[in-house]
């Protein structure tokens, strides 16, 4: 174990044997637990349950750091984008998305992705590598930073009135980040094992508390993948599907070469968490003149039949010097209204934060954008 190791990212037995080498006894690990994830604890100092020699012990031997910021930006519709930054250098970018009573925050775990999908702009840019679990639920906390929204109580403790860290008393009620959205840049499902840590950090009701019905993970359609991540995690799944045909699907989302439409589909029908309330998403992104005709539309509903599915329709966001153009609205809504009609809710994803390039499939680092 080197110096500051980021407990940040540890799971809780992780965190207790890391605690006992230094000598912890084992109900430390569960009460620093809370400090960090429950009261957001950003210092060590922090941690007034502990004796202040316990707090400089810590403090000599881990940390509890956030990525780096490289830059941050709110749009004029109230969504936030972090430009993050590991500590290699690397950037990833992590978007919250606010609603009335609600708010979820788009997390990445991959820097680049390997996917290629064409209309994707995180797909022009090669997978770099895996993001960590330290480094996924690290976009969390810096959000749950900037938003004030640590509950400001940790286990066993009565809330403070005073120097709460990070939350003060005029703060709004804490629920605008009250859902996680793996649907950044990467593709979760070939980062599993690291994207699977992290959320089980995030669902841990001592702690962040976002339980599995507030999480949805997008995959590209890694099919093997689908059923470990429904069987262990449970959360909502969202699927890219954006073609009904596998020659359209070929070209793309090319995943779809290896796992074709009828494997991914039985893997939705397969999906442990899936059932009349908790539906699976169908993210069909709106490409002019590409899959866009009522044809395409009532061969969805064909290949959607017996799947609990929701369909979301995304008007296409283009990029600079991308091939595709979006969908008239006409045929969004034509689209939208004949797979309302077969049954299906297809909601038209409003594009969000466009104005500062954080809409779905815009988001890309923007060191290797500026080349
Ligand atoms: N890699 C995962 C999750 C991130 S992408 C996945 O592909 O599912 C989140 C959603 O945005 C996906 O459905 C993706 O296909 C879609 N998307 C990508 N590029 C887009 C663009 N330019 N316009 C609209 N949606 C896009
Ligand atoms: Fe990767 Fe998803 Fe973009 Fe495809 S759509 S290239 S899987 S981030």
């Amino acid at each position: 174990m080197g110096p500051h190791l980021n407990l940040i990212g540890l799971d809780l037995e992780e965190l207790t044997s890391a605690l006992a080498a230094l000598g912890f006894e084992k109900y430390r690990a569960a009460q620093i637990w809370s400090q960090i994830y429950c009261l957001g604890a950003r210092d060590f100092m922090d941690m007034t349950t502990l004796s202040k020699p316990a707090r400089e012990k810590l403090a000599q031997h881990f940390s509890i750091a956030r990525p780096g910021v490289s830059a941050h930006q709110k749009s004029e519709d109230g969504t936030q984008k972090w430009l993050v930054r590991m500590d290699d250098g690397n950037e990833v970018e992590c978007v919250h998305i606010p609603e009335e009573d609600r708010g979820a925050l788009c997390v990445s775990s991959q820097v680049g992705c390997a996917m290629m999908c064409k209309f994707c702009h995180t797909g022009t840019q090669k997978l770099v590598r895996n993001l960590t679990a330290s480094e996924i639920v690290g976009q969390i906390m810096l959000a749950r930073d900037v938003l004030h929204e640590w509950p400001g109580k940790a286990e066993g403790e009565e809330p403070k009135k005073h120097g709460k860290p990070g939350r003060n008393e005029d703060d709004p009620p804490v629920r605008s980040l009250s859902n996680i959205v793996m649907m950044g840049m990467g593709e979760p499902l070939n980062n599993y094992d690291n994207v699977a840590k992290a959320l089980r950090i995030a669902m841990d009701e001592a702690g962040i508390g976002i339980g599995k019905r507030r999480i949805t993970l997008s995959t590209s359609g890694v099919v093997p993948m689908i059923k470990r991540c429904g069987e262990e995690l449970g959360v909502n799944l969202a699927i890219s599907l954006h073609a009904v045909t596998d020659e359209l699907r070929d070209v793309l989302v090319p995943v779809n070469r290896k796992y074709p439409i009828k494997e991914l589909l039985q893997a939705c029908r397969d999906y442990p968490a899936a059932s009349n309330t908790r539906r699976i998403t169908f993210e069909y992104v709106m490409l002019k003149g590409v899959n866009d005709s009522l044809a395409d539309a009532k061969q969805l509903v064909k290949l959607l039949r017996g799947i609990h599915a929701k369909i979301n329709l995304i008007p296409y966001n283009p990029w600079p010097g991308s091939p595709f153009e979006c969908s008239d609205w006409e045929a969004i809504q034509a689209f939208g209204d004949f797979v309302n009609a077969a049954g299906y809710a297809s909601p038209v994803r409003m594009p969000r934060g466009r104005d500062i390039m954080a809409a779905c499939g815009q988001l890309k680092s923007a060191s290797v954008r500026e080349r």
